[in-house]
């Protein structure tokens, strides 16, 4: 079997760069037996790993990591997480399906908070809320319609004009934001770490140690550089990463989106950043730049999408400076410190996909933009599918499962279309 791609970013993620250094799990050596490996030690891994070691207390897991925890996408988000889904438009029948789904996302939400609460996770989970914010016609329309659906739900928020904005978040840019309440903002690299570091004693995690192949005869048989495991049953939880060991290849498309943070600005530069002290904006298009103040005197740029590899550091540089200098003329002055990409996979319909994809292997992917939540929640649900505990029939039911994707060459070309068709929508969105 030719050997399997996992992530291998160009840069550090700038998360885990703010933080104090965190001593890496001891990578695997030599041969081990287990009743249940979790590959990825993101979101999805971990609460897999967790779940699993809750339902059967004697059974040894174990957790590979390819890279370093803190380094994956799990660290490499924006931060942006919520306990209820919006409905998709102002009906009845949409409000009545988000209700179910918040039903869900508060589970993820809250089994994430309880461990957070209980380890003493310093993540600075904040509930800050989100603005959506507009800068084109367009926008306007989808900020207008977003807030008819929280009027309708009774979901609380607050309409801003361009003066608001300017004064809470320190740019004119935007002409109209929808402040959500009910969400909240965290440092990814300090949860996922802080999850990791606290996992049940039965979880053994290693981390630097990829699965390079692997193989079904009677049991499992996953190589790592220094050895083998054998397991009885294993979760797939590489999200994008999936589709390298031959899975979902026609369920997921894995794309790759780039953040910068600035460096801290002096007080005569951070009165630019406005007069929230905490703050994050999500835009109105999907191809759209997801902003955020950290601290006291940093802001992140979140923007870009490149389809399956990712893209040089000078491009994303370029890209991700104009975006934040046209919000913020007064301060192009001020450099990034920090830049960096991060993988997720994509799904056609938005649904993930989760469940059984083969003798005694499980697969969960397909977050979206959206899974430090539904990463955990399914994570959790597919121990309990695995282990036969609880019945996951409403949960399929409400999230559905990522439809058919068409195989390449047509997938990377019909990616092509598609975000030129969007890029040239989201215009100054971007
Ligand atoms: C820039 C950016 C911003 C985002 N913003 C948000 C946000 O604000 N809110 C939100 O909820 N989501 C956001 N997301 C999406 C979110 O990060 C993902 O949905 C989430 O990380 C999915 O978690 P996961 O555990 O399923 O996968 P991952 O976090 O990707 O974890 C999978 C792990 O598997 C490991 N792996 C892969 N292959 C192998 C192998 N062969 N052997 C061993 N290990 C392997 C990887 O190293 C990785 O650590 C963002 C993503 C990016 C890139």
């Amino acid at each position: 079997m030719a050997r399997l791609t996992y992530p291998n970013y160009s840069s550090h993620c700038g998360w885990n760069a703010m933080l104090p250094a965190r001593e890496a799990r001891a990578a695997l050596e030599g041969d081990i037996r287990v009743r249940y490996a979790v590959i990825g030690a993101g979101y999805t891994g971990v609460a897999a790993a967790w779940r699993l070691a809750e339902l059967d207390p004697t059974a040894e897991i174990v957790l590979l990591e390819s890279g370093s925890v803190g380094e994956g996408s799990s660290a490499r988000n924006s931060g942006f997480l919520g306990r209820r889904v919006m409905p998709k438009d102002a009906s009845d029948d949409m409000a009545a399906k988000a209700q179910i789904l918040s039903r869900y996302q508060a589970e993820g939400f809250d089994w994430l908070k309880d461990r957070i609460d209980a380890h003493g996770i310093d993540c600075q989970l904040k509930r800050t809320g989100y603005i959506r914010t507009a800068a084109t016609e367009r926008g306007r329309a989808v900020v207008e319609a977003a807030r008819d659906i929280a009027r309708k739900n009774a979901i609380p928020h607050e309409v801003l004009s361009r003066l608001d904005l300017e004064r809470r978040i320190g740019t004119a840019y935007y002409t109209i934001g929808l402040h959500l309440e009910d969400n909240y903002l965290l440092q990814p690299a300090a949860l996922i770490r802080g999850l990791a570091d606290a996992l049940p004693s039965q979880v053994t995690l290693h981390e630097n140690t990829p699965v390079l192949a692997m193989r079904h005869d009677d049991k499992w048989r996953l190589e790592t550089p220094n050895g083998v495991v054998t397991a009885d049953k294993v979760v797939l939880a590489t999200n994008g990463f999936i589709t390298k060991f031959g899975y979902l290849k026609s369920r997921l498309v894995t794309i790759y989106t780039y953040a910068a943070v600035t460096a801290a600005m002096p007080d005569a530069d951070s009165r630019w950043a406005g007069a929230d002290a905490d703050w994050g904006v999500l835009p109105s298009h999907r191809l759209g730049t997801t902003l955020r103040r950290i601290g006291d005197n940093r802001l992140m740029v979140r923007s870009l999408y490149s389809y399956e590899d990712e893209l040089d550091e000078p491009r994303v540089i370029r890209a991700l400076r104009t975006r934040f200098e046209r919000r913020w003329p007064a301060l192009r002055h001020v450099p990034f410190e920090y830049v960096w990409g991060g993988t997720t996979a994509l799904t056609m319909n938005g649904s993930p996909w989760w469940g059984r994809v083969d003798e005694d292997l499980y697969a969960s992917g397909g977050c979206n933009g959206g899974g430090i939540v539904k990463g955990t929640l399914l994570g959790k649900h597919m121990a309990e599918m695995m282990t036969g505990h609880g019945d996951q029939s409403e949960l399929f039911a409400s999230l559905g499962l990522a439809n058919w994707i068409a195989p390449e060459p047509f997938r990377a070309m019909g990616f092509r279309v598609i975000s030129a068709y969007e890029r040239h929508r989201a215009g100054l969105e971007m």
